[in-house]
């Protein structure tokens, strides 16, 4: 199935929901994780700053936590043309939910509605304390980062904060993952954009979607464990495709 086949499917549907990861922003110059260039392709020792035991048992490493966040791409980047047309499909009318694994904010800042972003993997805009689960604008934590603190405790119990992301040992929040399962399940159209659909629960969005019969389509440079599945799988490039798909 080619672009004009899944466009025609696009137009014909009224519920669409729509799953987006890292993919969606290597065009805004924010890097995957799997991909060729990814991060821990290239250093899989990276993927340890992203443990939580580690995180909470290691001071120098929650200060290199803290740099990175401060010097994060997110805080520069543009939105693309592929968040661009997310934001069109919305204003049809049929975007039941824009279900994403990115923590860059870039959806909201395309245009598309904070109430149809479903952040499942957090959200680096905010930092909380892992043990009174206070939340606070990141701003506020990196502005005592630049002010010389290397690991900014919270203001009120004394905690350990960290970026309001899931990091790996650390659970989903449960009524962040219902909201996108019942958008999943409540779809005619499940969309998979730019995401390696190697990490659960998010990838089993796709089961649970085609289980009660939306056709799914996958956008993705890569092959995906759940391309056999698929009704379409597009490999062209993100920013090109999604605005054709989603042109009336
Ligand atoms: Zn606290």
């Amino acid at each position: 199935m080619g672009v004009a086949t899944v466009r025609q499917w696009l137009a014909a549907a009224e519920r669409v929901t729509v799953l987006t990861g890292a993919g969606i922003s290597t065009d805004s110059g924010i890097p995957d994780f799997r991909g060729p260039q990814g991060v821990w392709t290239k250093d899989p020792g990276a993927e340890r700053m992203f443990t939580l035991q580690a995180y909470l048992h290691d001071p120098a490493l929650r200060a290199t936590a803290w740099r990175n966040r401060a010097a994060h791409p997110a805080w520069q980047a543009r939105p693309n043309a592929g968040h661009a047309a997310l934001v069109d499909l919305e204003r049809t009318g049929r975007l039941v939910a824009l279900v994403t694994q990115n923590i860059d904010g870039l959806h909201q800042r395309a245009g598309s509605s904070p109430e149809r972003v479903i952040e499942i993997h957090g959200t680096l805009s905010a930092a909380e304390c892992l043990d009174c689960d206070r939340r606070t604008p990141m701003a506020e934590a990196l502005a005592r980062v630049a002010a010389g603190e290397p690991d900014p405790a919270c203001a009120v119990c004394g905690g350990i904060q960290k970026a309001a992301t899931i990091s790996f040992g650390q659970a989903l929040r449960r009524e962040v993952l219902d909201v996108a399962l019942v958008a999943a399940a409540g779809c005619d159209l499940f969309l998979a954009v730019g995401t390696s659909l190697q990490v659960q629960p998010a990838a089993s969005l796709c089961d649970v979607a085609a289980r009660r019969g939306a056709r799914l389509v996958i956008v993705n440079a890569e092959p995906t464990p759940y391309d056999s599945m698929a009704d379409a799988v597009l490999r062209d490039a993100i920013g090109v495709v999604l605005p054709e798909l989603v042109r009336p």
